[in-house]
């Protein structure tokens, strides 16, 4: 039988899960007609052969149009975020990402898109709830009454209500899924945008290599949270796309860990231990936070299952192989000037 799969649009491409889901598109036969993102294409993690690979600001919305003409269905993965080091000191430029999202809905909308799906964050949920480490996973209804993270997460909520009143008023198929902590390889793992589980691998294998054993972690290391591999966020992405669920829902892992055991986990993997130092005042989110998954059980029949131990071993090997690379860069770069000097 020949079933015709969608045609499919990806914003934010050149990014992290943007980067993974279009591979994962073209390899399930998919037809991944544009891949979109604003960075150079120098600069995109992954960039995938014969798909349209096109370097635009989403924030404009005739760029919107260009990107989403002749799509069945769009992917909305564009925004400028980063780690909590970057969204609690950019909130202003996280609050424009609904520049992004408002614009892409207006012009689906107006190319006649079929599916619209939109990544939302647990940044949505009500801070009330995350102000212990141990933490009553939380629930789809726990976003509401509205107390979401200040900037990042109020976007996020303000998009996710966009996408329900599309669907409600303008028969548009919207899905929402609140992404929970996305690691792997391919992530952001230096610079200032990386999150919790590739800043400690790069940590840990920095103090490897310079001899100097010790490590220093972002708040007491109490604070607990869940973590998702890429492969698990990929693959529910696509099913919730695919869904009749009309509801925004939570894609995460329920595997619960303090930063503390994060750490412990890498150094294992890394057969080393290393002296810890806590910095109090460095930005570190709520206090504790998981993803209750009852309803994504109850409506796909699956949940996010890879084990942290293994998502994290491939995470390390990929970092551990990034940063030799980018030494080799750094040496070659440094006997250039040296010759060019003498
Ligand atoms: P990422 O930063 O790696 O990718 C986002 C991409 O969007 C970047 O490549 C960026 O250049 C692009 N972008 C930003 N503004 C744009 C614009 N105006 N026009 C076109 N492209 C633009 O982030 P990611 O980790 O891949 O996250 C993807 C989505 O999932 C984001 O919407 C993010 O908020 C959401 N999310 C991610 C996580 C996570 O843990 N990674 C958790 C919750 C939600």
């Amino acid at each position: 039988m020949n079933i015709q799969l969608p045609q499919a649009v990806v914003c934010g491409a050149g990014g992290f899960i943007g980067g993974h889901l279009v591979k994962s598109l073209v390899n399930r036969g998919v037809r991944v007609i544009r891949a979109v993102d604003i960075k150079p294409l120098e600069h995109w993690h992954q960039v995938t052969e014969g798909v349209e690979n096109l370097c635009l600001d989403l924030k404009e919305k005739k760029n919107c149009l260009i990107a989403s003409r002749g799509a069945e269905h769009v992917y909305q993965l564009a925004a400028d975020m980063g780690g909590m080091g970057f969204i609690e000191n950019n909130k202003a430029l996280c609050m424009l990402n609904v520049l992004t999202s408002t614009n892409m809905l207006v012009a689906a909308r107006e190319t006649g898109v079929k599916r619209f799906f939109y990544a939302s964050s647990a940044c949505v949920y009500n801070a009330q709830k995350q102000t212990r480490p141990e933490v009553v996973a939380l629930k789809e209804s726990d976003a509401y009454p509205a107390l979401p993270e200040d900037g990042y997460g109020w976007e996020k909520l303000f998009s996710e209500r966009m996408c329900r009143h599309f669907e409600e008023e303008f028969d548009m198929i919207c899905r929402v899924a609140r992404y929970h902590n996305v690691y792997g390889p391919h992530g952001t793992w230096t610079g200032g945008r990386e999150k919790a589980p590739a800043a400690i691998c790069r940590k840990v294998i920095e103090a490897k290599k310079s001899g100097i054993h010790e490590i220093n972690i972002w708040g007491n290391g109490e604070q607990t949270r869940s973590f998702m591999f890429i492969d698990d966020c990929v693959r529910g992405t696509e099913m919730i796309i695919n869904s009749n669920i009309e509801e925004p829902i939570n894609l995460g892992s329920n595997e619960l860990v303090t930063i503390n055991h994060l750490v412990d986990i890498v150094e294992e993997i890394a057969g080393i231990r290393l002296k810890r130092t806590y910095n109090l005042n460095a930005p570190k989110g709520v206090a504790g936070r998981n993803s209750d998954n009852s309803m994504i059980l109850d409506r796909l029949g699956w949940e996010p299952s890879i084990r942290l131990r293994d998502g994290l071993e491939q995470t390390y090997r990929w970092i551990e192989v990034e940063m030799a690379r980018e030494n080799i860069r750094e040496s070659k770069q440094e006997c250039l000037a040296n010759s060019m000097a003498s």
